[in-house]
């Protein structure tokens, strides 16, 4: 099965940006400039623009996600947001697990693996990042992270469940940084990451998971990194907060 196959999917992380207010005026300039394409559009916002984006997004081909979920569905869990409040706010999929909360806010392969089971079980598609920073690389343990990562994130999550499963392959030196991967280093980790899932749920299971790349795509370099054949589709930060930007990366990914 080949790349062809698999939905590939450009989806906006706009990470800690944007008013409700703003949430508004950027999807409304967005959604004319995305509207012919041929991949799935997301846009991953903060929780309190949810709202508005939902509104601004109705009636067109962008759905709307998080950027974070909480793994229990209710109780003293103060600032958390549940799988359940998502769903009920019109929220179709969740970034988990992204670098920036594995940094900052002491995110780990355990919890992600939580919070990528309470997605799932709502009916949330996941946006699970994996990726290893510039030192694990230059050790060579680029390979064996990946898998571990994606391994763990995706324990006891059933194969059936796999279709609302997107892993985002981020080399944590490329975010953010303008620093990209190349075409060949990005084709090469998104391809660990389906090993790790061939290993877990076989090879057939495997070529059915969309997996993203992400790390400074931008409109100058996504026409080559979505060339290849295991990226699937990008996640996007910085370049998804311009319209014309981030809707060249869509028209990058609908050819
Ligand atoms: C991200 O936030 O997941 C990301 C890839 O950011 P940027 O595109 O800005 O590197």
């Amino acid at each position: 099965m080949k790349k062809s196959v698999r939905k590939a999917v450009i989806a906006g992380n706009w990470k800690m940006n944007n008013t409700p207010a703003q949430t508004t005026e950027l999807i409304n300039a967005m959604k004319p400039l995305v509207a012919q394409a041929d991949c799935d559009v997301v846009l991953c916002v903060p929780f309190i623009d949810i709202p508005a984006a939902v509104e601004a997004a109705k009636g067109s081909n962008i759905k709307i996600g998080a950027e974070n979920v909480h793994f229990k569905a209710s109780g003293a869990y103060t600032g958390e947001v549940s799988a359940e409040m998502l769903k009920a706010a019109g929220v179709e999929y969740v970034v988990i697990g992204h670098s920036e909360r594995r940094t900052y806010f002491g995110e780990t392969d355990q919890t992600v693996n939580l919070r990528s089971l309470a997605a799932l079980n709502a009916g949330l598609k996941a946006i699970i990042c994996v990726g290893e920073t510039l030192e694990q690389r230059e050790l060579g343990y680029t390979e064996t992270l990946l898998k571990f990562q994606t391994k763990m994130a995706l324990t006891n999550v059933k194969e059936e469940q796999l279709d609302n499963v997107i892993i985002a392959y981020e080399p944590v030196w490329a975010i953010g940084t303008g620093v990209t991967a190349t075409a060949d280093q990005a084709d090469e980790g998104n391809g660990f990451v389906r090993a790790a899932i061939a290993e877990a749920y076989g090879a057939e299971a495997a070529e059915k998971v969309t997996v993203q790349y992400g790390g400074s795509m931008n409109d100058g370099n996504a026409d080559e990194l979505l060339s290849k054949v295991n990226v699937d589709g990008g996640l996007i930060g910085g370049a998804s907060l311009k319209a014309d930007k981030f809707a060249a990366i869509v028209k990058a990914a609908s050819k």
